[in-house]
């Protein structure tokens, strides 16, 4: 059975810098949770950040920008986190290669989890388009990634593999 990759914090768990959850209500979500197909991942938990933590934005590009080394991640502080981010997208694609995941459902706007838009940089809660880290290198290695917004064309992907 295919598994696929989600979110923690679509999934319920307090991962969010804020320390919240993003909850997803999905019949899509609970029947791949009752058929055992949920890889919960967080990005930046794995990759040792705490919760609560400053939230994050990535500057001058999106994920394929940081994977490229022409945008970096910082934090509202100012501090460089591009390696942590490196890390736990890295993190990320280990846990797909082990479980053979070909689809995932990630949070969309986030600085790792985002697929179709992000925040710009500007911690001004403007957003652009483009991908989170994570999302990038998942894609880059043949990883279908969705929003959550987009669940039920990520279940029909899932019920054709
Ligand atoms: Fe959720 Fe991804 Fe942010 Fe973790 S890194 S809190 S899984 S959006």
């Amino acid at each position: 059975m295919e598994k696929v990759l989600v979110s923690a914090c679509l999934l319920g768990r307090r991962v969010r810098y804020d320390g919240a959850a993003k909850s997803l209500v999905s019949e899509i979500l609970a029947q791949w949770q009752a058929e055992g197909r949920v890889v919960a991942v967080c990005p930046e938990v794995d990759a040792g950040l705490p919760t609560p933590r400053a939230p994050a934005e990535i500057v001058t590009g999106d994920g394929h920008g940081v994977l490229a080394g022409s945008a970096r991640v910082v934090d509202r502080c100012g501090v460089d986190l591009t390696r942590v981010f490196l890390k736990g997208a890295s993190l990320a694609l280990q846990l797909c290669r082990k479980h053979d995941i070909k689809v995932a459902v990630l949070t969309e706007h986030s600085p790792s989890c985002g697929s179709m838009q992000i925040y710009d940089g500007s911690f001004s809660g403007e957003k652009r388009a483009g991908a989170g880290v994570t999302s990038a290198l998942l894609r880059q290695h043949g990883v279908q990634v969705f929003g959550q917004q987009d669940i039920v064309e990520a279940g029909r992907v899932v019920e054709a593999l």
